[in-house]
């Protein structure tokens, strides 16, 4: 390989480097996006399916209040009765066991009269408490929706920016020799977090912090051949710009 090609493909393989670094950037702008979309609408599901739980809950509730007013009208009725009864006995042994079943009657209907209110004073604060929560629903829904929207022209714009940046890929692409390189490229940048180009400086590799050997870092700096890190496989370079930059702490 002559020394002209060696170097255009390490200059095209920066190249494609910095095109994916950038594209790269925009994605992570773009799932951080999404992201925040789909964990508010995963937050949305959880409370509506909270709120739910709480209908199936009152309506139980309800339906129980039901069944215990329906029995205290029965004992209503029962202690009417008894009441009337008792007027009509006129034995005394006989009266004094009726009157006790009166105020056994009597208390009982009193204590269930109070639990019954206690249970439908239960019910209409969890009524309460529910509607506030399907209002709280409500606005984070509306809210949700409106940043949806918003997000949505976002997206669709950094989707834009994305494909046309890759757009540029094409050129860059086509001054790699051999044309083995591109899937070699692409693994590392896969297995490598997104670096499969990373330049040398002051004898080590930037992708891994590894010193290389001192013969390959003078390889490399000359640009004579194409050279990987011994250590994680990324293709090197030297740039006497970076190396310059460095040097005055820039
Ligand atoms: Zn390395």
């Amino acid at each position: 390989m002559r020394g002209d090609s060696v170097n255009d493909t390490i200059a095209a393989l920066v190249d494609l480097q910095a095109i994916d670094d950038e594209i790269s950037e925009y994605k992570q702008q773009r799932d951080e996006l999404a992201g925040n979309l789909e964990r508010l609408e995963q937050i949305l599901a959880q409370m509506a399916e909270g709120l739910n739980e709480k209908r199936d809950r009152l309506a139980e509730a309800t339906r129980f209040h039901e069944e215990k007013r329906v029995d205290l009208e029965a004992d209503g009725e029962r202690l009417n009765n008894a009441k009337k009864k008792l007027g009509t006995v006129t034995r005394t042994k006989e009266y004094a066991a009726m009157q006790r079943e009166l105020d056994n009657l009597r208390k009982k209907f009193s204590d269930d009269e109070a639990e019954l209110k206690r249970l439908a004073e239960a019910i209409a604060e969890y009524k309460t408490a529910i509607s506030a929560e399907e209002k709280k629903l409500d606005e984070l829904r509306e809210e949700f929706e409106r940043e949806q929207a918003a997000n949505a022209d976002r997206l669709g714009e950094l989707d834009g920016t994305i494909a046309e940046i890759a757009k540029k890929k094409v050129q860059v692409i086509a001054k790699l020799q051999p044309k083995s390189l591109l899937p070699r490229y692409q693994r590392l940048l896969e297995r490598r977090e997104g670096k499969a180009v990373v330049p040398v400086v002051g004898g080590g590799c930037v992708g891994c912090r590894m010193m290389l050997p001192p013969q390959l870092y003078i390889i490399v700096q000359r640009g004579e051949k194409l050279e990987t890190c011994p250590s994680c496989q990324r293709f090197l370079f030297y740039s006497a710009e970076l190396a310059a930059q460095l040097a005055s702490g820039t």
